[in-house]
């Protein structure tokens, strides 16, 4: 929860002017309440079908953060073979993780096998190469059901123009492969896209898949993927998760009594969980005009938070130092040497920002970076990643150490 105090920005009640003296600047800061806040969310809108949620540990994948999420009762989807070892580390039961890995080489996926980590497997090939590697077992399958949704069609994940997923009209290849190697599936997925605000989305997604899932009889859980969307935008309406929780439960009840027996749901979130729950604080190093745009400058860049530059994503800027004064339109960019580094920008060019005017010095706080913030972090023109705190209750903690020069040349043997 973000107040206010004597116009400078509170998170989770500590002022964020205090937190980065302690810690410094660039630095993303997580509330432990709102991650827990959110986890109860979920629960409470599903509650009529108690679905297994898989937090997707590629929106954030700091041990802090998924240990929270461990003792709120979530299991793991994880994408790569660190990724698992990573939830191995943390105290997550093999069974605890399922693998939906995407053009997984036989490494990897031996790697799955080794750790007893069930895998949910995206194309006939990697049917084929499971079955070849452990015939006689269970798989789960990504199917592609047509469908697709989300902010930026980087981020559609179904439909023809997608790379993920068995297509959902394979079916007879799918047998086919079962059968050669005597598998058995016990799990049908798809996860259509990210950052879905309509209902009508997913529960379009959801029937299909549905009657995709239909003929295959010895399945145990059906899951749906993530996707679920946050409001980044101010006046940007929330996705109704409740209404969304009692339709997915009606109907995947209807669809058990058709199947003719119970099945479990599983839902992979990962922005819905720990995107509210971050802000990233950086401080104003520069500012500078053209005859079209006041350009703000500050120490971090797309190295951190690479959304806006990727997608054109939206996230709301505050001046933390100022929260409330006489407001001038800027542009805020990076300090990386890139054009296309600034964080205030649409699919279609620069976005000017009201903020309250800036001052070299001042403390820039972006909202909602909880969530494929950090975890798609680079260390682009060689400047280290920010260091991570968590704020519980009165505490604050150091949860990811800032990077140094030496964690950047660790790995050049030249300058052993
Ligand atoms: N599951 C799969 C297979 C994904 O690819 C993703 C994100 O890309 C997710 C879950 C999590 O999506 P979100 O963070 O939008 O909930």
């Amino acid at each position: 929860m973000n107040t206010v105090h004597e116009n400078r920005l509170l998170l989770g009640g500590h002022d964020a002017q205090a937190l980065v003296k302690a810690h410094g600047t660039p630095l993303y800061v997580y509330e432990a309440e709102v991650i827990r806040g959110q986890c109860r969310l979920l629960r409470d809108s599903f509650a009529d079908v108690a679905p297994e949620f898989h937090f997707a540990v590629k929106s954030n994948f700091n041990p802090a953060i998924l240990g929270i999420l461990r003792e709120e009762g979530l299991n793991i989807d994880a994408v790569s073979p660190f990724e698992v070892r990573l939830c191995l580390a943390v105290g997550f039961a093999p069974e605890q993780i399922l693998y939906t890995g995407n053009n997984a080489s036989e490494a990897d996926l031996r790697y799955c096998l080794e750790q007893g980590v069930a895998v949910n497997l995206g194309s006939l090939g990697e049917l084929e190469r499971y079955g070849e590697m452990n015939p006689g077992g269970s798989v789960s399958l990504r199917i592609n059901p047509d469908v697709g949704a989300g902010h930026h069609h980087h981020v559609i994940t179904g439909g023809p123009h997608s790379k993920f997923g068995i297509y959902h009209t394979e079916h007879e290849a799918i047998l086919a492969r079962l059968a050669r190697h005597n598998l058995r599936l016990v799990g049908i997925h798809s996860h259509i896209g990210t950052g879905i605000l309509e209902t009508a989305d997913m529960l379009r997604a959801m029937e299909i898949i549905l009657r995709t899932a239909a003929p295959f009889d010895d399945l145990e859980f059906i899951n749906f993927g993530g996707g679920l969307g946050i409001p980044y935008r101010p006046g940007e309406q929330p996705l109704p998760i409740a209404e969304l929780g009692r339709e997915m439960a009606r109907r995947f009840r209807e669809f058990c009594g058709v199947y003719g027996r119970p099945l479990r749901m599983k839902l992979e979130p990962g922005r819905i969980v720990v995107g509210p729950a971050g802000t990233l604080l950086v401080q104003v190093t520069n500012i500078q005009s053209t005859p079209a745009h006041t350009f703000v400058g500050t120490d971090s860049g797309f190295n951190h938070l690479v959304r806006p530059a990727l997608y054109g994503a939206y996230h709301e800027v505050l001046n933390a130092t100022r929260v409330e004064g006489v407001q001038q339109s800027v542009v805020v960019a990076g300090n990386l040497c890139e054009s296309g580094d600034v964080f205030t920008q649409n699919k279609v060019g620069l976005e000017d920002r009201l903020l309250t005017t800036p001052r070299v010095g001042d403390l820039l706080a972006f909202r909602d970076t909880g969530a494929y913030g950090m975890s798609q972090s680079s260390q682009y023109n060689l400047r280290p990643r920010p260091a991570e705190i968590m704020l519980e209750g009165g505490d604050v903690r150091l949860i990811r150490r800032r990077e140094s020069f030496e964690d950047l040349i660790r790995n050049f043997p030249d300058l052993d």
